[in-house]
């Protein structure tokens, strides 16, 4: 089968852009487009025909070495595909049935974390694309009890965001204790946020949802996508919030909407690393009651509840789609944040 493969951790090299990792190569095309063997299902797997694969910015991180996985390995976690083979019969899963994998590939089930339902934070942790091979390729094996059923009449080039940037996104809403009624501030709007803002509205019907973001095409956006007030992140909204997620790589942002949230509000930061500082004053960030927290990984309850709220009602999806051998320019795309939308590979 056709795969494309990571063997060393490299520097996506993009003009213009100065040199952080002076101790890696510097590469274009940092995955390798190779024939390997189509893998063997064992104990508890299935065999999975791979529709699409969506591309996520953990993946340039798994590139650059900045999130720790198996080497070699295929990425790729955000996959749309359909069952070929059922290694055992404890599975309700037949061939033919689409299903979906998210990030959250296995988990040990007996640490105190995954008895206490926070599986995302299992010691024994093991991502899809990262710790076992994921989409970037013709086929793949999965955990029967950590795939999704999906519709099988969606476009499955639509369907792949949902699998992580609407998961972690639906994880990040979630953890805000949200209730209809109180005003949620989004911060940032790429491709998880345009997604959450759409199950946001369905979920809260008389909630006001604000949107802050610099890039004027994301602010037409999310104006579409129903906004009630869309602004500059320096902008000051017409009322405070309730509740706020951070999707944004810069510091600031977390200082910023904790300014604007109200007494007893919850922010969570939806973010693996910041690129600049977090600088919190206590009285005037803190103060009152604020909650912050952020999302790690992401748990199968957040992508079964997310894909319970869409329903039949698909939403909508802005998607730039690539075929699998083009995934190196998808990934120096994303890397400067030229795409609109979701990144996505359409595989067959
Ligand atoms: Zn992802
Ligand atoms: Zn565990």
């Amino acid at each position: 089968m056709k795969a494309a493969v990571l063997r060393e951790h490299a520097e996506i090299s993009i003009e213009g852009l100065p040199r952080r990792y002076p101790h890696l190569p510097l590469k274009e095309n940092p995955l390798e487009i190779v024939e390997v063997d189509i893998p063997t299902p064992t104990r508890g797997q299935v065999l999975l025909k791979i529709e699409a694969c969506g591309v996520c910015y953990t993946d340039i991180d798994i590139v650059e070495g900045r999130v720790h996985c198996k080497l070699p390995v295929i990425p790729g976690h955000q996959v749309v595909a359909r069952v070929v083979e059922v290694y055992d019969e404890t599975t309700s899963l037949k061939p033919g049935d689409r299903v979906g994998v998210a990030w959250i590939a296995h988990t040990c089930g007996e640490c105190s974390y995954c008895k206490r339902g926070l599986e995302n934070l299992c010691v024994d942790f093991k991502a899809t694309g990262c710790h076992i091979d994921g989409g970037y390729a013709e086929y793949m094996v999965a955990y029967s009890d950590y795939v999704y059923r999906l519709p099988g009449n969606v476009d499955p080039v639509k369907l792949a965001p949902l699998m992580c940037a609407g998961a972690v996104g639906y994880r990040a809403l979630r953890l805000t204790r949200m209730e209809d009624g109180l005003r949620l501030g989004l911060f940032g709007f790429g491709a998880s946020a345009h997604l959450l803002i759409q199950v946001a509205r369905r979920l809260y019907p008389s909630s006001e949802i604000y949107v802050f973001t610099r890039s004027h095409e994301h602010q037409e956006l999310a104006r579409k996508l129903g906004a009630d007030w869309v602004g500059h992140p320096s902008e000051q909204p017409p009322r405070q919030i309730d509740r706020a997620i951070d999707f944004t790589p810069v510091g600031e942002t977390i200082q910023r909407a904790l300014e604007l949230l109200a007494p007893g509000g919850i922010l969570v930061v939806n973010v693996i690393r910041k690129q600049t500082p977090v600088n919190l004053i206590y009285e005037k960030h803190m103060w009152l009651e604020r909650e912050v927290k952020t999302v790690a990984n992401v748990a199968r309850r957040d992508v079964i509840e997310l894909l319970e709220a869409v329903g039949d009602k698909p939403l909508e999806v802005h998607v730039e789609e690539y075929p699998l051998d083009r995934v190196n320019e998808a990934l120096r795309k994303l890397k400067v944040a030229r795409i609109k939308g979701s990144a996505v590979l359409r595989i067959q």
